[in-house]
């Protein structure tokens, strides 16, 4: 350890909750630093556009608000670094952070290292995937022009993602294992009301088929047992998320479903160590609300910092 690589505070993750945390950091002149994790933004940056962040309007796509978050933040003194964590050890204070460019220590740290899409894991998908197997409409939709694609799930993101996709794509199934959708009213009155948008119900896929790209799904109902195969280009999975928590495996509390818990002031069970947006959220999920708990996570470490130097 050397002077140099003790920092006030460490961000790991660079989505709305990490991002925003760093603006309020940093305007609290704690120079964070952010380990953005493997893409600056997370999730928000192949988002195609966000139109429930208040200020815009008219909509801004995610790469756009990722970039003014960025350019925010290090306007006040913010140092983004391209890097990943690979370790971490809570056991004393400043924590030790390893990332692939060496080891550094912080006297605070701020968690916010998202959720990655659930898996099927069913035989094909891992195969296909980027073969007509994707977890983004906003990444591949394109690469779906004028073809047939098949959405799995039954909630808000099946519905949103599946109706952006039909921007491209001849017809959009969705087949959903229920017989009544998760998603939310208008989400289903707009999927309901596309005519390019069909059906499946009860259902749910067994493989994925095709000869170096997608070419079919097996399909079972869940209710006769019946099985089936459907043609089709693509499958898109939105069958919702796993929080990345293995880092704080064994050193943070997680919930039942692995998902860091926090109080209020947005404190692990570990002090001096905060954690906020997905990784910590399995109910909002919102930019705003990540954003949110981003900002109070720093104005929370501003007030631990400050009692522990008094
Ligand atoms: P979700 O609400 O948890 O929905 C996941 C869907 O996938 C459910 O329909 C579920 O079926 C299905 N599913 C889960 N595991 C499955 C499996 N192994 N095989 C087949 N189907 C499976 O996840 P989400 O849609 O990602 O949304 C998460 C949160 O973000 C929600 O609170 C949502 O409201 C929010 N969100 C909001 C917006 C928006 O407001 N614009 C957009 C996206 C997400 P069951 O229904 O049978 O459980």
């Amino acid at each position: 350890m050397s002077e140099n690589n003790v920092h006030k505070m460490i961000i790991i993750g660079s989505g709305p909750a990490g991002l925003a945390a760093a603006l309020y950091a940093s305007r609290a002149n704690l120079e964070p630093v952010v380990f953005t994790g493997m893409l600056l933004g997370g999730q928000v940056a192949n988002t195609h556009i966000v139109e429930n962040y208040p200020g815009f309007p008219d909509g801004i796509s995610g790469p756009d608000l990722v970039e003014a978050f960025k350019k925010q933040a290090e306007r006040f003194g913010t140092r983004i670094e391209f890097d990943n964590v690979t370790a971490l050890d809570l056991s004393e204070r400043p924590f030790k952070v390893t990332t692939y460019g060496g080891d550094h220590y912080a006297e605070t740290l701020i968690i916010t290292t998202g959720a990655n899409p659930r898996k099927l894991e069913i035989p094909g998908e891992e195969e296909f995937t980027g073969r007509g197997v994707s977890y983004c409409a906003t990444c591949d939709g394109h690469f779906f022009t004028d073809k047939d694609v098949v959405v799995v799930g039954g909630g808000d993101s099946a519905m949103e993602e599946g109706l952006f996709l039909t921007r491209y794509a001849n017809s959009v199934t969705v087949v959903h294992r229920r017989d009544e959708l998760r998603a939310g009213k208008l989400m289903q009155e707009r999927a309901f009301n596309n005519p390019k948008v069909e059906f499946i119900w009860d259902t749910v896929l067994t493989e994925i088929e095709g000869n170096g790209v997608v070419q079919s799904v097996r399909l079972q109902n869940k209710k006769t047992g019946e099985e089936s195969r459907f043609s089709t280009d693509g499958a898109f999975i939105f069958i919702g998320h796993i929080p990345n928590t293995e880092l704080y495996e064994g050193q943070l509390e997680m919930d039942e479903l692995g998902y860091l818990v926090v109080d209020k002031y947005m404190q692990t069970n570990v002090p001096g160590v905060y954690a906020a947006g997905e990784v910590a959220d399995s109910h909002f999920r919102q930019v705003i609300t990540s954003a949110g708990m981003g900002a109070a996570a720093a104005m929370q470490t501003t007030h631990f910092l400050e009692e522990q130097s008094s």
